[in-house]
């Protein structure tokens, strides 16, 4: 038995996460499906890893100086990573997010200390988007740096050096395939990668939630959307800096109650409490292992990204009454009062 990691620095704590076998996913798939916690970081989300390399590597440029203050544009995951990373190496948050994220995520930013700008939720070409909002306040504080997880490639070379490699080395060297969804495209881009640069072989695929541009894009070069996705963190419609690039073999587009039924199966069959981008990228995973068995890799192996933890979302999707409102299927031991 190996002896759990000891760290002087609390900052060590982010990334080195767990890989576990999901079960159900593997059984519907004929193949392993391998699960990365990235719920099991501090902030309890993948994006902890972007905010740490983000944080120190505008230190290390010398933009950001002692006292200074990050400001960021997030759907509140990477604001929650910005928050603690910032605490801990003593620079103050500035977070701005659109107004329909979770409560949960906005009560967290508070606790947390940072300083929460709520903006209407609108499209990116809006010069009141949450992305242009945060970047203004960046330039009109001095000392200020702005994150820009969109298209700083500090967030990809997270996964390129961190996820990826630790992923490779779990699974003792033998995948066959990866896939998540995009957010930033820091996670799928870096994590593609980093497995590519270890075996050119491994199939790299984008699952892509409905409503988000990319599915289209990687299929036929058009950047264009079809309906609507309640999934937060997730849903992309242009290339980022970090999608630039990305190796991406194929592509899958996933449902809400796709994605749902993963996020109920899970919780009911396998202990595990996790938000929809996590259930959206378990039924990509699925999509891939079938494919990968179809074209005869029996004992494939895929991994994918548990993305953050369910317990963020328990005014959403653990909801009966915001589920039934969004004509969504309520989770049946929720009942509906
Ligand atoms: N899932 C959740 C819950 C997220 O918050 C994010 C980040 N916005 C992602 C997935 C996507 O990650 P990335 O930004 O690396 O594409």
């Amino acid at each position: 038995m190996t002896s759990p990691a000891v760290h002087s620095d609390t900052l060590d704590l982010i990334g080195n996460t767990p890989l576990v076998l999901l079960k159900g996913p593997s059984e519907a798939a004929g193949c392993e499906i391998w699960g990365k916690c990235e719920f099991a970081n501090p902030g309890a989300s993948v994006k902890d890893r972007a905010a740490l390399w983000i944080v120190r590597d505008a230190m290390a440029r010398g933009e950001l100086k002692t006292g200074g203050t990050v400001v960021e544009g997030t759907a509140g995951n990477t604001g929650i990573g910005i928050a603690l990373v910032a605490n801990a190496l003593g620079f103050k948050t500035v977070i701005v997010m659109p107004d329909n994220q979770s409560k949960e995520k906005m009560d967290t930013l508070r606790a947390l200390g940072a300083e929460l700008v709520t903006v209407p939720p609108t499209k990116f070409a809006d010069p009141n988007h949450f992305v242009h909002t945060s970047r203004r306040i960046a330039e009109e504080n001095e000392n200020a740096i702005w994150a820009n997880q969109f298209d700083n490639v500090a967030n990809r070379r997270a996964h390129i050096e961190g996820t990826a490699p630790e992923i490779w080395s779990q699974l003792d060297g033998r995948l066959d395939g990866f896939t998540c969804a995009v957010g930033t495209g820091g996670t799928l881009a870096g994590v593609g990668m980093g497995l590519k640069a270890q075996d050119e072989k491994i199939r790299i695929a984008l699952t892509d939630p409905h409503g988000a541009a990319l599915y289209n894009y990687y299929a036929n070069g058009e950047l264009e959307g079809e309906g609507s996705s309640v999934a937060e963190g997730i849903g992309q419609g242009r290339i980022t800096a970090n999608l630039e690039g990305a190796p991406i073999d194929t592509q899958f587009r996933i449902s809400d109650v796709e994605g749902l039924d993963w996020v109920a199966q899970l919780l009911r069959e396998e202990g595990l409490c996790l938000g929809l981008s996590s259930g959206i990228n378990v039924a990509g995973a699925v999509a891939l292992g079938r494919q990968l068995v179809a074209d005869g890799r029996k004992d494939a192996r895929v991994a994918t990204i548990l993305c953050d933890t369910g317990f963020r979302y328990l005014s959403t999707l653990y909801n009966a009454e915001w589920l039934a409102a969004k004509d969504l299927p309520v989770f049946d031991w929720l009942g509906s009062s």
